[in-house]
């Protein structure tokens, strides 16, 4: 068998285009022997569910059980230099968020046009406007944000970063403001794949998965700001959904906080219930069933589906009124929308928001991305996706997975809107096509099955301040989804993507 040395460091990434790693098999060839698979696949599946890698059923949901949560096998690879490069800028995305979330007319300008046309994210703003017209209660702001990429294809030479091998780089699919999940499981994925290599006898290989602190590094920033908040009684409120399928995950994240700081107490409410029991003091604290709220995480909340009527929408506005320590703020969460990501990578606004170095280095995650608004510049957008449609992602300003548009059905949905103002609640970004990996997907109540796959690097980071003083802006772990290459999306929930783990080279 190979050794891994020379071979990881000649890259594992074909520098000639689109190309398949080949790094974890020049030291683990795949196919593995059906016995050795028929070994490791029940004892994994075993570890993993063990561990809190499970869901609770989508159908039949049953209160009282939960499925294995979809994984890989193997962790996937990925250059140590391009992981370790957005690792090392997680604390200025961190502060770029804070300072674009602070810039009420950044906002503004940014999202005037879409908010004519996008219900959702106007009722938003319409929170934001009011509270900031009333005089905000609490000037500061907990992020726990997750700022997501994709390796790309990057021609030798193109740039600065690709003189030497491997010939790829990332690029940033999204910032996520507001439930950005996975602090738990992206830790356990890294468990299980290390207990599987450990299983496989390749403990040599173990020193290529990075350490992954992310459900402390997420709570530990729930916890400052509860410090911050400075009131013993006082507890945590989680908003859930009315339903949580991802119950593992936020249930850790609860039982880190305890762990960490057995005086802080955790309540879960969802909106309709906030609206049932909470209410605030002549002096804005945040009252409900009893308790006084210091900070409030956010795991829903973030799309339309989640605010049946009026009263979740109250329910919002009464916690943004509070003076709980809000993740996110309302201001925070607009930061957030894909609108707002596209004016970022606009030239020369990051310069506005950060010195010239970050910004420059900030810079080298983005890819194209194009307003649709109904401006000259929009026209020829339209055009160019219209022309090719296999290039681009068209996505309208939600969060959680299942709502871009691809391929053909971008040219089918612009055909339709490409005349209206309805085309300024999306935006278009160049669609990124990262190198194709082979791994087991191991699936609840399916045989195992060798496939092609693409990952998705998730960065965590941690930020507190007001918008004049940051307390703090960490880089607080990591999480890897990977899905099918042949599929667009691949949230896990939704089974098309699974838990994966990073293998360094
Ligand atoms: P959401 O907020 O719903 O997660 P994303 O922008 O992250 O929205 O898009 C969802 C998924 O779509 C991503 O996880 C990724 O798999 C895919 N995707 C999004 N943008 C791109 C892109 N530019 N290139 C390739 N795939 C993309
Ligand atoms: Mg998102
Ligand atoms: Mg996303």
């Amino acid at each position: 068998m190979a050794t891994c040395g020379s071979l990881c460091c000649d890259g594992g990434f074909d520098k000639d285009g689109v190309s398949t790693t080949r790094t974890i098999e020049s030291c683990l060839p795949l196919p593995l022997p059906v016995e050795i698979l028929e070994d490791i696949v029940p004892k994994a599946k075993d570890f993993a569910i063990l561990h809190g890698a499970g869901m609770r059923y989508r159908t039949n949901y049953d209160p009282d059980s939960l499925q294995l949560a979809p994984f890989f096998l193997l962790p996937s690879a990925f250059p140590r230099r391009e992981f370790e490069r957005v690792v090392k800028l997680q604390s200025i995305v961190n502060i770029l968020m804070h300072r674009i979330a602070h810039d009420y007319q950044f906002l503004k300008d940014a999202l005037e046009k879409t908010i004519k046309v996008d219900d959702f994210t106007r009722r938003l703003w319409d929170i934001y406007t009011t509270v900031r017209e009333e005089g905000v209660s609490q000037e500061m702001s907990l992020g726990l944000v997750r700022s997501d990429v994709m390796l790309t294809k990057c021609q030798a030479g193109c740039c600065e970063l690709c003189q030497t091998p491997p010939f790829v780089t990332v690029h940033q699919v999204e910032v996520n403001t507001i439930a950005s999940g996975f602090g738990h499981m992206g830790p356990i994925s890294g468990s299980i794949n290390r207990y599987v290599l450990g299983e496989l006898r390749k403990p040599e290989l173990l020193g290529h998965l990075p350490e992954n602190d992310a459900l402390a590094g997420l709570c530990g920033g729930m916890i400052a700001a509860w410090d911050a908040y400075g009131c013993p009684k006082a507890v945590i409120l989680f908003v859930v959904e009315d339903v949580t399928y991802n119950i593992c995950d936020q249930r850790f994240h609860e039982y880190e906080i305890r762990r960490q700081r057995p005086d802080i107490h955790v309540i879960r409410r969802n909106l309709t219930q906030i609206s049932q029991q909470g209410c605030l003091t002549s002096d804005k604290r945040l009252i409900i069933d009893g308790d006084e709220i210091a900070v409030v995480y956010f795991r829903a909340g973030y799309e339309p589906g989640q605010y049946h009527s009026e009263a979740e929408w109250e329910a919002r506005l009464t916690v943004e009124r509070s003076k709980a320590i809000k993740s996110p703020s309302i201001h925070y969460h607009l930061a957030g929308t894909k609108k707002v990501q596209q004016e970022i990578a606009r030239p020369g606004v990051l310069n506005k928001f950060l010195s010239d170095s970050e910004a420059k280095l900030v810079s080298q995650l983005f890819t194209g991305l194009y307003t649709l608004d109904m401006s000259p510049e929009g026209d020829q957008a339209v055009q160019m996706a219209m022309e090719n449609p296999e290039r681009f992602v068209l996505k309208p300003q939600r969060e959680g997975g299942g709502n871009n548009v691809y391929g053909q059905e971008i040219r089918t949905v612009l055909e339709k809107i490409k005349d209206s103002q309805e085309r300024e609640a999306y935006i278009l970004m160049d669609r990124i096509r990262p190198p194709i990996q082979q791994n087991y997907l191991i699936r609840a109540h399916e045989p195992v099955k060798l496939v092609e796959v693409v990952s998705e690097l998730g960065i965590f980071g941690t930020i507190l301040g007001t918008a004049k003083d940051i307390q703090f802006s960490k880089f607080a772990g990591h999480m890897l989804r990977t899905k099918l290459s042949s599929v667009n999306e691949g949230g896990v929930a939704a089974g098309l993507g699974a838990l994966d783990s990073v293998f360094l080279f």
